[in-house]
């Protein structure tokens, strides 16, 4: 494989540190030409540091950049305008978008517009814009590679199978740290609890969202958006190992899995190698001892699942306002504002509201997630 010029956006983030383990192992292979971080200055001037050949973005207010010594370095760009410019002059091969939320829509369709191939961890931008996202891929003639690991099994699986023959996809969730817990335990559920994830070491929001099952409901409408499948072609099943990654189960009845440790190492470096095959860079999966289980995910407890299939099903803008309340309502959960089951309480009342309609350009897009957000009210 040729050497690979590499953003990663969100570079101080699990994504971000995870991706940077992975291009450690691989200097033969890739380059890093852009870091981007939003507020920790001391952690993105470490990796200027150690790649001085590399750009720097950070998207927060400038004068924390300037405080912490930044701007004596060249190539820093500053603010959001910068980190949008960065990407757009850097030259990319590929850019992996590694920023939580909503905030990594612009940067997903502007390393696109810039003729960079996008490996995709921000499963925001599927959610809010999918159809934008894979148009304008498809203008420039560029790959979008999932970096969520149920996606990029999924991707995986297909590439290898064809889609032919398809029957559904089936997103494995590990349950998360409340899979057991009753509703009145969930009621006074704290942001601590939440944090004690049984499997997976990931950055607050998508903790919080993998402890209600919206992480798994954002990825049911990923899965939509990016295998072009309706709601009732996607399944969820608990799997607290973590180590099926997803499946697709075809119309003659067999299914196929994506076995491997949780470690998100490997679709990383899966999608920054594609469309080559990546030779092995983690640890081997053990057999010995490995025992699997299943269950059904129960909709009653975990509301936010429910309610993405139904804002996927509703379509216009309803999976726009999902997400946008969501954000709202996690962060005013970690601030103490709000009980844990609170969170479905918001949304549903958001999703409550007229969202018909669809929001095809950028624009639309963004307006639908500020009018949710401020539905919200938080
Ligand atoms: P983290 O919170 O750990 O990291 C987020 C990164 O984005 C940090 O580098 C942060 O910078 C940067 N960032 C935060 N806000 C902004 C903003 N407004 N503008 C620009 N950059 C910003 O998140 P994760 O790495 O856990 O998750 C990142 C994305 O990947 C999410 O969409 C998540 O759903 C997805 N994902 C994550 C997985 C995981 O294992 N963590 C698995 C599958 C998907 P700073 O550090 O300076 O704040
Ligand atoms: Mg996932």
């Amino acid at each position: 494989m040729a050497k690979k010029r590499i953003s990663v956006l969100g570079a101080t983030g699990s994504i971000g540190k995870n991706a940077l383990d992975v291009i450690r192992a691989g200097r033969d292979l890739f380059e890093p030409v852009l870091f981007s971080a939003n507020s920790n200055a001391a952690a993105l001037f470490a990796l200027a540091a150690e790649f001085p050949n590399a750009k720097i973005a950070f998207s927060g207010r400038r004068a924390a950049a300037e405080a912490a010594g930044f701007d004596k370095r060249d190539g820093v760009y500053f603010e959001r305008a910068g980190l949008l410019a960065a990407i757009a002059g850097v030259e990319a091969d590929i850019t992996l978008n590694g920023i939580s939320g909503a905030a990594g829509l612009e940067p997903s369709l502007s390393a696109l517009t810039s003729g960079s191939a996008l490996a995709l961890a921000n499963k925001e931008s599927m959610v809010m814009a999918g159809a934008l996202v894979l148009k304008t891929a498809e203008q420039h003639s560029l790959p979008v590679i999932p970096v969520d690991s149920e996606h990029s099994a999924i991707f995986n699986l297909l590439r290898r199978q064809g889609k032919e023959g398809l029957k559904e996809a089936v997103l494995t969730a590990s349950g998360g740290p409340f899979r057991t817990w009753s509703m009145d335990q969930l009621k006074n559920a704290s942001p601590k609890d939440a944090f004690a994830h049984p499997t997976w070491n990931m950055g607050a929001k998508i903790t919080i969202d993998s402890a209600s099952l919206a992480n798994k409901g954002l990825e049911v409408i990923e899965a939509a958006r990016f295998f072009d499948l309706d709601a009732d072609s996607i399944k969820v099943v608990i799997h607290p190992q973590s180590i099926v990654h997803s499946m697709i189960r075809m119309n003659n009845g067999a299914v196929y899995a994506q076995l491997s440790r949780p470690d998100m190492r490997l679709p990383i470096y899966d999608a920054l190698c594609y469309p080559e095959i990546a030779p092995r860079q983690i640890e081997e999966l053990d057999f010995d001892n490995l025992s699997l289980s299943f269950e059904k995910p129960c909709f009653e407890r975990f509301p936010m699942l429910a309610l993405a299939y139904d804002a996927l099903r509703a379509g216009g803008r309803c999976a726009i306002a999902y997400n946008a309340a969501n954000e709202c309502a996690v962060s005013a959960f970690l601030a103490g504002k709000i009980p844990f089951t609170g969170i479905s309480d918001v949304c549903s009342r958001v999703l409550s509201m007229d969202w018909s309609g669809e929001a095809g350009d950028l624009n639309s897009i963004l307006e639908s997630d500020s009018k949710a957000r401020a539905a919200a009210g938080l």
